[in-house]
């Protein structure tokens, strides 16, 4: 640690798993950052469908998390308080506001090199200099967060470090969106009402889609019905034939499954027109049955999304700007030590929670 400009205690409170769905608030130890990395008192943590099945212990197979005891936590915002050796000299000072991020790429291989850091040759080495907080590395879910300088990014004065906890997410839905190769003018489909839709759905109108139509049920639906999006709820029709009902039965020209249950990579397909694409963020159970047949022959394009490579630098100047609402998303907010509850309240989607925040210093 070279610079503090306040005193950092030694102690702190971070969440910790114990086994599946087992988890309590415990003391641990303040890290301390090492070359390039920083500390970041922790401001705000959302809760993220992958934290569910990670704390659930779905992800077990993937080293997700690598054993217990352990400390989630990916989505976050926070300021610097302290600098490892370097990372001031390269522009990550004491007192910086920052968005966080899970990936941090080797910096070497081939993939970082080409800027898909999030494919890491060397993914799951943090002794060759790879980390995925809040997966395998040590997440935010606490007070003090030791990470490498390239998993933070520098936030504007006019972005609260609420809204910068949705960098993540939004960077994420951005992606998504990217992968699709937007064209403008086009109609997108997004399946998912949840935090990823509605993000994926305003980043496609921000990439120039005429319209975007969002698919799904409950009370989220009415949240992107009343944030102007064009909705199919999926509970009462079928999706995709409803989908090509309102595109002159052709279907969208390119389609996000931010749902990934059950049937809906199948149903992407089925809602998108010859020749469009298909972009998967989530995570689908595994096997799916798509109808391959018509993806050969109607030249359709399935891409996977894995996080956000490059993209948190262009959500954080739209959300600054206010052309990306994450604030309508933001519904929930509670204290680390009510960890339990906010983490029902975003399983449970009670008293329709979109996304929740953990504050672990407030
Ligand atoms: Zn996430
Ligand atoms: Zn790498």
């Amino acid at each position: 640690m070279t610079t503090t400009e306040q005193d950092i205690p030694s102690s702190m409170d971070a969440l910790v798993l114990l086994g599946p769905n087992e988890f309590e608030v415990q003391e641990a130890v303040v890290p301390e950052p090492a070359r390039h990395e920083v500390l970041c008192e922790v401001h705000s943590v959302a809760i993220c469908g992958t934290d569910t099945e990670l704390i659930g212990g779905h992800f077990l197979k993937k080293g997700w998390p690598p054993g217990y005891p352990y400390t989630p936590g990916h989505e976050w915002s926070g300021v610097i308080v302290a600098t490892g050796e370097q990372s001031a000299e390269l522009g990550f000072e004491v007192g910086t506001r920052v968005a966080g991020t899970a990936h941090d790429g080797c910096g070497v291989c081939r993939m970082c090199v080409t800027g898909r850091y999030n494919l890491c040759w060397n993914y799951g080495h943090e002794e060759r200099g790879h980390h995925h907080y809040g997966h395998y590395s040590t997440g935010a879910m606490r007070q003090y967060h030791a990470t490498s300088i390239k998993s933070v990014f520098p936030i504007p004065d006019t972005m609260t470090l609420e809204q910068a906890a949705l960098v993540d997410a939004s960077s994420i839905a951005l992606h998504a969106v990217k992968r699709a190769r937007v064209n403008p003018g086009e109609v997108a489909a997004i399946i998912g009402p949840g935090a990823q839709g509605l993000l994926a759905g305003q980043a496609a109108n921000l990439l120039g889609a005429s319209r975007v139509i969002i698919v799904g049920r409950g009370e989220r639906l009415k949240t992107a019905a009343a944030m102007g999006f064009e909705v199919v709820d999926n509970s009462a029709t079928d999706g995709p034939e409803a989908v090509r009902a309102l595109t002159e039965g052709k279907g969208a020209d390119f389609t996000v499954d931010t749902a990934a249950r059950g049937n809906t990579p199948a149903d992407a397909v089925s809602m998108t027109r010859k020749g469009g694409r298909v972009s998967l963020i989530g995570i689908p159970p595994e096997p799916v049955v798509l109808p391959l047949q018509r993806i050969v022959f109607e030249e359709m394009d399935l891409m996977g999304v894995r996080a956000n490579p490059g993209t948190c630098e262009e959500v954080i100047p739209l959300i600054a700007e206010g052309k990306l609402d994450v604030d309508t998303v933001t519904t929930h907010r509670f204290p680390l030590a009510k960890f339990a509850e906010g983490f029902e309240t975003f399983t449970k989607r009670i008293d329709g929670a979109i996304k929740v925040l953990i504050q672990p210093n407030v």
